[in-house]
């Protein structure tokens, strides 16, 4: 039986008892969800919450605990931004069923392990996700999976969800984008429920954070996320967290916050090679009941390399071409249809390497490659090696750090030589139009 039950079944007991003088002031109260043994309730005024205090919490509290047949914590907050009006509004539904939804629910219940197909290069970073959802707590904690868009890192992440959920749903397993964190966050500043907001995230027995990116420049909810993070760790609690990039990257986060996260486990998720693409195509047309021919699945595992929501994307298309005018896909209606998607990818950023980059660069400037690479601080090589750098950035999938290891050259400067050209494109108009025609170069070469 849920808390909200033994709630409701307290108040009938007491009611018969409790004078009404007294009994009044829980018409003031609502029942506002509950966590483990701690029911959360609700008033509009800090009066109502004093006078159910002293008036009524003693005898609720017995009939509670009996009921129960245990110990229930009850929190009694004041929520003052209820307007009167919309309180009115909304009276008997809240009555009725004031619900904090279940956080689980909001597993995408197709993201599991059995529908990932590790390659070679994630195979360990999917073994190492698998073991955590097998033993939450223990080894790999906390852990933090980082890579490009599409990667798979929300698959994997709620995998370890539905995972736990299944073999031990007594667990209690919160899954959030650090998007919903932040306005949780504050939500409950704004609500006055803050201690609300923190038994719910205190209370994982597992946390998972997705896109933790999203917490740029947002210095107080990291802090919150901190406090949370250190109070999960000594309990021994999960943490997991996805992140478009590794940590060190991570320019407007706390060093305390970075120092966290790469106390653990960090793992790259990196695109998957043509075999895996094939076995990723296949099992998505399984999944989806669909059958696709094979010249058609190799076709666009030859053609979309990006990452594999863009591979989803396709077939997507192509299924939807095919319910909507009933009719099989051949090769050449696949050509046709992904002939934009195709053609965007052809000579994108997964073909393009960091050496064409240089190579266009140097002729452009009339220099060798190998100055844009060195020591030198020569005026005219150091604007060029900061074009280079804000190309390789833009139009390669490469990380700051991989492109300071080529450019023998540490993150922050990279970093720094990317500002510099952002900022003088905006005030002059010739650089803008220098930048456009050697990354058309570049484009036209890797073709
Ligand atoms: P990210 O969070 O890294 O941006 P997602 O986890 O949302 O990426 O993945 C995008 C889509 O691609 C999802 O539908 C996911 O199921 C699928 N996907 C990604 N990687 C794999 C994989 N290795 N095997 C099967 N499906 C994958
Ligand atoms: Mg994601």
């Amino acid at each position: 039986m849920s808390l909200e039950n033994y709630w409701n079944n307290a108040l009938k007991k007491v009611s018969t008892t409790m004078d009404a003088g007294k009994a009044m002031w829980l018409d003031f109260i609502n029942y506002d969800g509950e966590y483990d043994d701690t029911l959360l309730l609700s008033c509009d005024a800090e009066m109502y919450k004093e006078n159910f205090n002293t008036e009524c919490k003693k005898d609720i509290q017995k009939a509670l605990d009996e009921i129960a047949n245990k110990h229930i914590e009850i929190i009694v907050s004041v929520n003052e931004e209820e307007k009167e009006e919309e309180e009115k509004e909304n009276k008997s539904k809240k009555k009725s069923a004031p619900v904090i939804r279940k956080t689980n629910s909001y597993l995408n219940k197709s993201y599991t392990f059995e529908n990932f197909i590790p390659c070679e290069n994630t195979n360990f970073a999917y073994n190492a996700v698998k073991a955590i959802a097998i033993n939450p707590g223990s080894s790999y904690n906390p852990c933090l999976i980082y890579g490009g868009v599409g990667l798979g890192k929300t698959h994997l992440l709620e995998s370890i969800g539905n995972y736990i959920e299944e073999k031990t749903p007594e667990k209690n397993v919160i899954y959030v984008t650090a998007e919903t964190f932040t306005n949780d966050y504050i939500n409950s500043l704004a609500g006055k429920k803050i201690v609300d907001f923190r038994i719910k995230y205190r209370k994982a027995d597992i946390l998972l954070i997705d896109d933790i990116h999203f917490l740029d420049e947002k210095i107080s909810t990291q802090e919150e996320l901190f406090h949370t993070f250190n109070d999960l760790y000594e309990s021994g609690h999960q943490i997991v967290f996805t992140c478009d990039r590794p940590v060190s990257e991570l320019s407007n986060f706390t060093d305390r916050l970075k120092s966290r996260f790469t106390r653990g486990l960090n793992l790259s998720l990196t695109a998957p090679d043509y075999e895996t693409r094939v076995a990723i195509l296949k099992k998505k047309c399984e999944e989806k009941n669909t059958k696709i021919r094979d010249s058609v699945i190799n076709y666009i595992a030859e053609n979309v390399k990006t990452n594999v929501r863009d591979l989803e994307g396709s077939l997507t298309t192509l299924i939807a071409y095919a319910n909507l005018l009933q009719t099989d896909i051949t090769l050449d209606i696949a050509k046709d249809q992904l002939k934009h998607l195709i053609s965007a990818t052809t000579a994108s950023e997964q073909d393009i390497s960091l050496i064409d980059i240089t190579k266009a660069v140097a002729a452009y400037y009339n220099i060798e490659p190998t100055q844009l690479r060195s020591k030198s601080r020569t005026a005219i090589i150091k604007d060029a090696r900061n074009v280079a750098i804000f190309l390789s950035r833009k139009i390669t999938q490469y990380s700051t750090t991989e492109i300071g290891n080529f450019f023998n050259r540490d993150h922050s400067t990279i970093t720094h030589s990317i500002d510099i050209i952002e900022k003088e494109k905006k005030t002059n108009a010739d650089l803008s139009s220098n930048l456009d025609e050697i990354e058309t170069k570049i484009r036209a070469k890797a073709k």
